[in-house]
């Protein structure tokens, strides 16, 4: 038999919540082992074009990694600070550079492996225990042992080959997207184009970040058919339905941002998709109409907006949009009352106000709902059936409207964070917590 590498921690997925996870635990010197089946770290963050962090925390609990990434992207040029004080502005190209430095900094190096293009082929279990995994990398098998394993996949897959229990409360679904940027596009002449049609601030806000970064102008600008509110772009997008450049679904979300470090590129959070996650023919099928979509907001950005004449298609996500998948059955299960009370819980994994946040695929269906200040306890991420295993990001157990809340990044990383303290004060003081 094969000798196994042995770790204290293994975190399998090094996307936005499994990266500050695998820092924290490098950190507090536990021997972690990241594995990744890109060739690049920070999930959604870069492959899914997930920008900008959307402003959660109140108090910052867990909030130790998400400072180092914001120094760290500073030092590359790939962060701004907008005027609403969010510093959450990334280039997602630029992050993945910046992620390599911040895991594999100077002390972390010793304690943290990193496997891209990797995946688990097969699990061991001794009754609630994981005991060892198999992973294929570079068509090798290399088999893996270790003390506690966390599940940061955001789909969830390797909490279900473990036999993981799930939560199955789903009676609505959010949308998925994909997200895509483009090049070439002249901001200024677009933010005077906007300012000039749109003079209410909640919808549009400009920016000239003089400090950070050489004077780039920013903005976000949307328009939905979410709420009965008149958007000030709408009267555009209804035009472009009725050249039959756009389709009227392509009216139901379109929200836009400029992009960190990059003066002529604008991101957007559309097209919205359908979920069709439990049928993989028809997922696929709803890729292809994604692109189409892409193409016809390229068109109609070109046609209506000035700045954007010279637009070209610079990158479409490379990792699906999928706001919401899998849910763990949790030692604690997160829920509604928890968030609307703000339920108050010992060593809180975080402290946040992002609202209730569901994208539907029908009219006036959606929600965004304020919440007071809530807290989150660990134990809504460790599965309630087996003993070594954490599930971070996405995978909180949560019901589906607080999980609509609690999935902005920041506190996904909180989340990493939390769980690497918590494996740290488990396998050191060998103490259940
Ligand atoms: C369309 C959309 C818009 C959003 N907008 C915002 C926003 O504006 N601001 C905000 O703060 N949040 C936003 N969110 C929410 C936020 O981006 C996500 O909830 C969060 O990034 C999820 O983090 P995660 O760690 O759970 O998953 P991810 O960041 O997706 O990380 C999962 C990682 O696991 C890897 N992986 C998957 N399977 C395997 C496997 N079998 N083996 C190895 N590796 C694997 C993936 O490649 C990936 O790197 C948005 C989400 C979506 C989908």
């Amino acid at each position: 038999m094969e000798n196994k590498t042995k770790y204290d921690v293994v975190i399998i997925g090094g996307g936005t919540s499994g990266c500050a996870c695998a820092y924290m635990c490098a950190k507090n010197k536990l021997k972690t082992l990241l594995v990744e089946k890109n060739n690049f770290l920070g999930g959604l963050m870069t492959g899914g074009l997930v920008v900008p962090v959307m402003k959660s925390s109140v108090k910052e609990y867990n909030c130790e990694y998400y400072s180092q990434l914001v120094k760290t992207a500073k030092k590359y040029k790939a962060q701004i600070t907008y005027k609403d004080k969010n510093d959450g502005w990334f280039n997602p190209e630029l992050l993945k550079i910046v992620l390599d430095e911040l895991l594999l900094s100077q002390n972390n190096r010793k304690y943290l492996d990193i496997l891209f293009e990797s995946e688990v082929l097969a699990v061991e279990r001794n009754d609630k225990l994981i005991t060892s995994i198999v992973l294929k990398s570079n068509l090798l098998s290399i088999p893996i042992e270790a003390s506690c394993f966390v599940d940061a996949t955001g789909s969830g897959e390797f909490s279900l080959m473990c036999g993981c229990e799930f939560l199955d409360d789903i009676s609505i679904k959010q949308q998925n997207s994909l997200r895509f940027i483009l090049g070439n596009v002249d901001i200024e002449r677009f933010v005077k184009f906007i300012k000039n049609i749109d003079y209410d601030e909640d919808i549009t806000n400009t920016y000239r970040n003089d400090l950070d970064t050489n004077d780039e102008i920013h903005f976000t600008t949307a328009s939905t058919w979410d709420t009965n509110k008149v958007w000030a772009l709408d009267k555009y997008l209804k035009k472009g339905v009725r050249d039959g450049i756009l389709l009227d679904s392509d009216r139901n979300y379109f929200q836009i941002f400029s992009v960190a470090g990059a003066r002529n590129e604008v991101a957007f959070n559309c097209p919205r998709i359908n979920n069709y996650l439990d049928n993989p023919f028809k997922y696929s099928l709803e890729l292809i109409e994604a692109r189409k979509a892409i193409y016809r907001l390229y068109n109609f950005t070109k046609k209506y907006f000035d700045g954007f004449e010279n637009a070209v298609i610079v990158n479409i996500a490379t990792q699906t949009g999928i706001r919401e998948q899998k849910r763990i059955k949790s030692k604690y299960i997160y829920s509604k009352e928890d968030i609307i009370s703000g339920k108050a819980f010992d060593n809180p994994v975080l402290e946040a106000n992002y609202p209730i946040d569901i994208h539907s695929k029908d009219k006036d269906k959606s929600l965004l709902v304020k919440t007071v200040n809530y807290s989150l306890p660990v134990e809504s991420l460790i599965s309630s059936n087996l003993d070594n295993l954490y599930a971070i990001g996405k995978l909180v157990g949560a019901d589906f409207e607080t999980h609509s809340a609690l999935r902005v990044q920041k506190s996904c990383m909180s989340m990493g964070e939390a769980v690497a303290r918590h494996i740290k004060q488990k396998l050191f003081s060998n103490t259940e917590i």
